[in-house]
């Protein structure tokens, strides 16, 4: 793929700000630059070393636009890995708009969404695991997730998936030396050696998908239910779970209607909670819309929590609830403890189990933490805690992976029933182009529109 033209966008986010950048990148980049930007000193760009903020002005013409800072990165070292110009002018929407206008009069033409990231893998600066975490980082809801998208956009998946087709690379050239000299006795070592590499291969590819269910929680959120009758505590509840954690609230467009979500960062987790609107009300879910309708918030929920008043005996309809629930991840949250106790809690635990349940009191603040550890135990079950682990949050990435473990396992069975290497070297072969998805090696061109179109402009 050959990229000839120049493109430029405006990095930052539109609004008030101190300072707002414009981004060009292309072979046009300097002297476009050059021929708008007025340096304070009197010396082009060109005269000043690498990277160096020059201070001036761009002028239209005659017209003075904007007091700027301008510095010019230089093709391979640079973002996209072209000749990149970067103009840090007055924030706001006004400057910003001006000079990209300007720019875009000369032969430069608006980059789309996600096109520098996108020139940076073109041109091979970065793998396609890496330019997918760039909008990992940049839309990351808590400390743990924005750790994960950053190891990712240094190189640990790319790295990662590097060493296990070089894996697959080993096996198929021994495959082939193979075909070319086939011999019984060396054939059954020859077997046993690649079962022994497909065995290792195959644990390693299993681990990084098991990663996924967690990845996913990390980027995209744990979409949360809270369900309980009126009175229970739930608004109290939700008062102590926000404490510092305060939620942060993204609008979601392109939907029918905006959609509010409301996140709060549970020890790194960002757990999206549902139907907040109607808890802060105090209008609960159960009684507003019956038992039916719980179950169906229920069933779009990864995590619900069913908030009890132990203080008052157990109804009908709870345990028609907490039969809906125990299939999903559920904590069972029994509120009020700090006054006397009614509750039948054996009762509970046969249906969700006594490991679900946590006694709480939202009014004192008593039980919270115990919150927080269960969610983070349910979320984190395994080697995902250490924010070195290589750990998969994109779907795209996690499908390549189930196919290329489904190739392992084909190869396996292959090997085990000992058909020819012709045979097994098509799995393998499935294996390395499946990895290759990952890292962009074997995609498609309309796949790469597709993921850079969720970018935002000027990124
Ligand atoms: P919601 O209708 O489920 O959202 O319940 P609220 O959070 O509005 O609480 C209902 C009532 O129960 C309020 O008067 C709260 O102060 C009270 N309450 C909530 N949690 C506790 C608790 O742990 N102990 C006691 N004694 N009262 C509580």
């Amino acid at each position: 793929m050959f990229i000839d033209d120049t493109i430029a966008a405006i990095a930052t986010a539109p609004g008030e700000g101190g300072i707002g950048i414009i981004r060009i990148s292309g072979s046009n980049s300097l002297p476009v630059a050059e021929e708008i930007f007025k340096s304070v000193s009197g010396k082009k760009i060109s005269e000043y070393n690498l990277r160096t903020l020059i201070y001036g002005n761009i002028f239209d013409g005659e017209k003075r636009i904007d007091e700027v800072l301008v510095a010019y990165m230089k093709g391979p070292n640079s973002y996209t890995g072209e000749d990149v110009i970067e103009i840090n002018c007055h924030g706001g929407f006004i400057s910003v708009k001006k000079i990209l206008e300007l720019i875009l009069t000369k032969d430069v033409r608006l980059a789309e969404a996600g096109e520098f990231t996108k020139r940076a893998f073109l041109n091979g600066r970065i793998d396609l695991s890496q330019a997918e975490a760039v909008i990992d980082v940049i839309k990351s809801k808590t400390d743990k997730a924005q750790e994960v998208a950053q190891n990712q956009l240094e190189g640990s998946l790319a790295k990662k998936i590097r060493s296990l087709r070089n894996n697959v690379t080993e096996v198929l050239a021994q495959l082939e030396v193979s075909i070319d000299f086939s011999d019984e006795d060396v054939e059954d070592v020859t077997y046993k050696e690649i079962e022994d590499k497909s065995l290792a291969l195959r644990d390693e590819i299993k681990k990084l998908y098991d990663s996924a269910e967690s990845g996913k929680i990390l980027r995209d959120g744990l979409k949360t239910v809270i369900i309980g009758k009126p009175n229970v505590g739930k608004s109290s509840l939700l008062n102590s779970i926000l404490g510092e954690n305060r939620a942060i609230v993204t609008e979601i467009a392109g939907t029918t209607r905006d959609v509010i979500e409301e996140f709060v960062n549970i020890k790194g987790i960002p757990l999206k909670i549902v139907d907040t609107a109607g808890i802060r009300e105090t209008e609960d879910i159960v009684e507003k819309i019956g038992v039916q309708k719980s179950k169906e918030s229920i069933d779009s929920a990864d995590l619900v929590i069913i908030v009890l008043d132990s203080s008052k005996p157990l109804t009908d309809e709870d345990l028609e609830i907490l039969e809906n629930a125990k299939s999903k991840k559920t904590i069972v949250l029994l509120n009020k403890i700090d006054l006397d106790q009614a509750i039948d809690q054996t009762a509970i635990e046969n249906i969700v189990g006594k490991e679900n349940i946590i006694k709480i009191s939202a009014l004192k603040n008593e039980g919270i933490e115990q919150i927080h550890d269960k969610i983070e135990s349910m979320v984190f079950a395994g080697d995902v805690k250490s924010s070195s682990s290589v750990v998969i949050t994109n779907s795209r990435h996690k499908d390549a992976l189930f196919k290329a473990y489904n190739s392992i396992n084909d190869a396996i069975d292959g090997i085990e029933q000992r058909l020819p290497y012709d045979f097994i070297e098509v799995d393998f072969k499935n294996i390395w182009d499946y990895l290759g998805y990952i890292n962009g090696d074997t995609v498609q061109e309309d796949l790469l529109d597709t993921i850079f179109s969720n970018f935002c402009i000027g990124k």
